[in-house]
């Protein structure tokens, strides 16, 4: 298969009430253990790199180790770019074979949010590909995006379907109490919030800052009309630690596949884990 938009992937999420795993990854391994995890377990896939992995990369190298994984598999694949300001960079990553891109204008006052989301959804929407926006804050540290707590704000409904309705944007991230990064304590989701979105909002739901929120509290988030959840700080402590504890054993080893081997291992049972967590396990037959 060729990669796909991941906005069939979302919208048939948000129709039968499962979310779609979107996974942060920064290197060749990373995104093999994260493909075989979906493959195995015939769950549809949204591989995602920051900016900064764009940066360290390439978005061409990571665009083409994507298409490879979607034609080696029977999976439907999305490559998205998260939480990108630089409208230069999005049309870059569109150009290289990214299928998805999130345009985060969520800093700046609602209509100049509204008018950087509209000119993506133009560029994008010639392309086939999906769109993604933030509404409010989500607090904490992603790449080199830093929100203090003090700057978190949640998203209004009411703005929210209006912003749907002017950007014309196919997925929705509004911020409604999780935080990037690992929490210190409960996660404070505002489940009320998210129902009172997803009634007047069509479009599906993001969950931004998907690591370490308790299963229960993911799963009710999801039944309320969350389709993608995003992960990434748990994994690269996942594939780190696995990398660290062969060192701790053996300080002199020098032969990549000595440590990159056992990581790949640990990330892809953490995916499979996380996959199970969002109900897509077996979805992606229905998919293709
Ligand atoms: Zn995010």
């Amino acid at each position: 298969m060729s990669l796909v938009s991941s906005t069939p992937l979302l919208q048939h999420a948000r129709e039968n009430g499962y979310c779609v795993g979107a996974f942060n990854v920064h290197t060749l391994e990373m995104l093999q253990a994260v493909v075989e995890a979906a493959a195995e377990t015939e769950s549809p896939l949204i591989l995602q790199s920051t900016v900064g992995t764009v940066k360290h990369l390439g978005p061409d190298y990571i665009a083409a180790a994507a298409q490879t994984a979607a034609k080696l598999h029977r999976i439907p694949i999305a490559l998205h770019l998260d939480h990108c300001t630089d409208f230069d960079l999005i049309v870059k990553c569109i150009r290289a074979g990214y299928t998805s891109v999130m345009i985060d204008a969520s800093h700046s006052p609602f209509d100049e949010n509204v008018a950087q989301t509209r000119k993506v959804v133009e560029v994008a929407k010639a392309a086939g590909v999906n769109v993604e926006a933030e509404l409010g804050k989500v607090g904490g540290v992603e790449d080199e995006i830093v929100v203090g707590e003090e700057d978190a704000t949640l998203a209004d409904p009411l703005e929210c379907r209006r912003f749907v309705e002017l950007t014309g944007v196919a997925t929705l991230a509004p911020a409604i109490g999780t935080a990037h990064g690992i929490y210190k304590g409960e996660p404070k989701i505002d489940f009320d919030r998210i129902q009172a979105i997803a009634e007047v909002v069509s479009v599906p739901l993001v969950l931004h800052g998907g690591s370490g929120i308790p299963v229960e509290q993911v799963r009710r988030a999801v039944s309320l009309g969350m389709s993608k959840m995003n992960i990434a700080t748990e994994l690269r402590i996942a594939f780190s630690n696995a990398i660290k504890s062969v060192f701790d054993q053996n300080p002199e080893e020098n032969d990549p596949r000595k440590y990159m081997v056992p990581a790949k291992q640990a990330l892809k049972e953490m995916a499979i884990e996380k996959m199970r967590m969002c109900g897509c396990i077996g979805k992606a037959g229905q998919l293709i």
